[in-house]
């Protein structure tokens, strides 16, 4: 966002209030001091909190936030730019130690755990957990996907394509639909070869 203008934003929307304009007292209406070169009369954090609030300010961050993730070039730079600032050893440390209050403080007092643990948290967990690994999979044939890979022992990418091969509407039943049309429009074409003889 262009500074001068949310800067103008805060201004224009906070003249009126007396508050904390009040510039020739080189204090802000929170009662920090402000510098003589402050324009806003707010001090830092006053100012930010006005122009976050400023009318039509969250909108328009909004809308530019919405325009640069609909680049996917600015999607995927984004999503490089977090991978690497969560993968070192700093933010791994943040993450571990708020892992560890949050057991401490919440997940490991008895009436979190009576609610976790209980047999009902359990089943509904390994049910949200299993449709999100085979929500892809049709419930009838979850039975077959699975004697695929763990009695047959196919690779669980390979038996998806075979189970989504006969499921109409997925790109893997597209395809064979494609391939069985071009197998039956070759055989046609070689018979009418061999019949024009
Ligand atoms: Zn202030």
């Amino acid at each position: 966002m262009d500074m001068t203008n949310s800067v103008g934003a805060a201004r224009a929307a906070f003249a009126s209030e007396k508050r904390c304009a009040d510039a020739a007292a080189r204090s802000c209406g929170c009662g920090k001091p402000i510098g003589p070169k402050n324009q806003t009369g707010y001090c830092r954090s006053c100012c930010a909190r006005a122009k976050f609030h400023a009318p039509g300010v969250r909108e328009r961050r909004l809308e530019s936030i919405r325009r640069n993730f609909a680049d996917p070039a600015y999607r995927a730079a984004h999503a490089e730019r977090l991978r690497i600032a969560s993968s070192t050893p700093k933010a791994i440390a943040a993450r571990r130690q708020r892992g560890r209050e949050q057991y401490r403080d919440v997940l490991s007092r008895p009436d979190v755990l009576a609610r976790t643990q209980s047999p009902d948290a359990r089943q509904k967990r390994g049910a949200s957990i299993t449709e999100a690994r085979l929500g892809w999979c049709p419930a009838d044939r979850r039975e077959e996907y699975r004697v695929l890979i763990m009695t047959k022992k196919i690779p669980a990418a390979e038996a998806r394509r075979i189970i989504e091969a006969e499921i109409a509407g997925t790109l893997e039943h597209g395809r064979r639909e494609i391939a069985s049309n071009e197998l039956a429009a070759r055989l046609r074409h070689e018979r009418q070869q061999r019949e024009a003889y």
